[in-house]
Parts: structure tokens; sequence; C-alpha cells
């Protein structure tokens, strides 16, 4: 397993670190603008999900302030941030875990439950961190079929052996949109076996109506097994401080501590994630801009004939044909989205609801391309 390479360079890692894809990010503007000699200023990226409003401006003030602390290591227990969660949520601080985005709580989620041998079900066309954090820990991931694009939940419940730790659900999920009703997503964490954790990842939860959000967080107290993950990298339009938290039983929290870096989330991100929370307001509106961006990208799709996925998060799933000829064709226009192959979607890009400009700049875009 860890034979080195013979012919001299890099000591070889372990085959299960060897055979893992790389992660594959959206392009970002400045490296488009380089490779085609555009101005980044007339690029539009609809392709990483993220709030094109960006964070609202008590935000960017308590960043600015918070400036001040920079030579000192943040608060390794985010304690401010914690505690504001805690009274949002109804729950003890302890049953918070803060995250380098809740991508970082996904991993931690595998560092204290996985080990070789053992099993993470998640599902086809699900969230790739899924099947990257696992094989990272030497685990083996059982892909589970999609139905209609979306969790068959009973088909991953079937799928649960007495080798499965950790079982994956992203709701809604990345990149298909897809949404599960909270009364049937807590009947899955009900059959559930009680020493299989059960993930669900609520990175989109503040694009869905208040009406259609589970309270995930209040099923914790029946279920030990749940952890729920959030972040404030999409509504709350934070991507790049990298923070988000998971809720959890506070036996599972002290596992997940154990094995979390000290000082993952900085001081920068615990600040602004404070006043992001306050401001309800402002996420609102983000999910009103949503809603109706998605309106405007879906009818702009249907009048050009394009299938499309009926979508809850703030992207949307369209097909057509060759993702990665479109998407290449998409970039020469400057617009950037995110081709799916890697998700087993070939014939799909997924775009990230923008700006009403930015919306129209991707149909009007892909229509030509598609025509030309
Ligand atoms: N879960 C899902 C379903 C996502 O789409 C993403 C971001 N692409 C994440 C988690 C991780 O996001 P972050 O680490 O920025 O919180």
């Amino acid at each position: 397993m860890n034979a080195r390479i013979p012919d001299g360079g890099a000591p070889a890692a372990p085959a299960h670190v060897r055979s893992i894809s790389r992660y594959i990010p959206g392009k970002p503007t400045d490296e488009l603008a380089r490779e085609l000699g555009l101005d980044a200023a007339t690029i539009v990226k609809l392709a990483s999900n993220e709030n094109p409003r960006g964070p609202g401006p008590r935000v960017r003030a308590a960043i600015a302030d918070a400036v001040a602390e920079l030579p000192r290591y943040p608060d390794a227990n985010g304690f401010l941030l914690k505690a504001a969660l805690a009274r949002r949520l109804s729950v003890p601080a302890d049953q918070i875990v803060l995250g380098n985005g809740s991508n970082d709580v996904l991993e931690l989620v595998t560092l204290a439950f996985l080990q070789p041998g053992d099993e993470a079900v998640y599902a086809q066309h699900a969230f790739v961190v899924y099947p990257l954090a696992t094989q990272a820990r030497g685990a083996k991931g059982i892909e589970v079929p999609a139905r209609d694009f979306g969790h068959d939940l009973a088909a991953m419940r079937a799928a649960i052996t007495s080798r499965t730790r950790i079982v994956f659900v992203a709701n809604p999920n990345n990149p298909t949109g897809t949404w599960v009703a909270p009364a049937d997503m807590l009947a899955f964490v009900a059959s559930l076996p009680r020493d299989v954790i059960v993930v669900l990842d609520e990175a989109y939860n503040e694009y869905l109506k208040p009406s259609q959000r589970a309270q995930s967080v209040g099923w914790i107290a029946q279920h030990p097994n749940l952890v729920v993950s959030r972040t404030f990298s999409k509504a709350y339009g934070l991507a790049s401080l990298r923070v988000g938290y998971g809720v959890m039983h506070a036996d599972v929290a002290d596992l997940l501590n154990r094995v979390r870096q000290p000082f993952n989330v900085n001081s920068l991100a615990q600040a602004a994630a404070l006043a992001a929370l306050d401001d309800d307001a402002y996420v609102e509106e983000s999910r009103e801009l949503n809603e109706a961006g998605m309106r405007q990208i879906v009818d702009g799709l249907s009048k050009r004939g394009l299938r499309y996925v009926p979508s809850h998060g703030n992207f949307v799933l369209v097909h057509v044909g060759n993702g990665l000829r479109v998407n290449s064709e998409l970039m020469k226009r400057g617009v950037i989205v995110r081709p799916v192959a890697n998700y087993g979607l070939p014939e799909w890009l997924r775009v990230t609801v923008g700006l009403p400009a930015e919306n129209d700049r991707f149909l009007d875009a892909l229509g030509r391309v598609l025509e030309g």
C-alpha cells in the first residue's frame, strides 16, 4: 500500500488516496479572463451557487471591524457565534461544531466515524464531497441510484449493512436541486439503525420557503445519530470566508471536536457570520431575489424548448446535450456555468441563479450556442 515510486520522485500515498478524483471547482473569473484575454469585469460567473449580492452592509461593517483582530488567533471555540446559533436553534452550544465551511463539518464526520473497511451510503448525483471524504478515510462509498434525479430513500435504507457508519443526504441536493419533504426525511431518519450517523446536509436550507424548511435540528433530541449541517456560504453570501456549522448530539460534537483543527474558523468569518445571522431581512430578500431569478431562468429555458430539473436551490440543471462542448462555448462568450459530467450528468449543465442581468446574459449566450 505504501510502496514508493520506483523511479524516484515523491513517496507514493496509500492506494485509497491515489484513487481519489480531485474536486473540480467552478472556474474562477480571473482564470477565464487570463485564458481568453477577456476583461474580467465582463464575465458572468454562475458556477458555484454563490449569492450574487454578497454579504449585506452590516456584515461588511463587522468584517471591517474584525480586521483589528487579525494578528491574534481566532477563538478556537467560536464562543460568540456558537452562542448566537444556540439561541436561534434552541440547542445548547455544546451541540454545535463550527466548520471551515460546512464542507469541513462533512470531513470531520468522516474523520470521527470512518476507518478502512467501513461504508458510507449516499445517492447518485449527490454532492461530490461525500465520496471524496469517504475515500480519503480508506472507507468504501456505496452510491445508491437516484430516482428522478433525487434521493431514493427506500433504496438508501436498503443499502445499509452492518459495515455502514454514515449516510449522507443533501436536502435540497446539489447539483440536482431535488428536495425531500420534512415528513419523508424524518421517517427516513427514524428508520435508520441508531449506530449509523445520518448527515443531513442543508447547505441550501435558506433558499426554501420558510414553510418548507424542516425543523430538523429539533429531531436530534429523538435521534442522537443525526447531524444537521448548514452554511454561511450560500444565502448568507460568505462563501469566501469559509464558515459553516453542524448541529448534533453533544457526544457526537465532542468526537468531532477531537479531530477538528483548533483554529478552523478564522476571526473575520466568525464576526461576519455572527452579524449575518442577525440580518434575517437580508436573507429573506436574497431568497426572494433567487425565487424571481429562478423563474426568469426556467421561463427562458422553457421558451427555448430546453428541459430542466425543477430546483429548490439557487441553481438549476439544464439539459444541453453535450455539456462539455456547450460549457466551453459559453465560456468563449464570457459566461461560466458548471459542467456536471463528474456527477454522472454529461448532458446537463448546472447554472446558478444570478442577478437579473446575469441571468439574461446566460440565457442569451445559451440560446446563441445552441442555435449556432
Ligand atoms: N453541501 C452542499 C450540498 C453543497 O453544495 C456545498 C457547496 N457546494 C457544501 C455542502 C459545502 O459548502 P461550504 O463548505 O461552502 O459550506
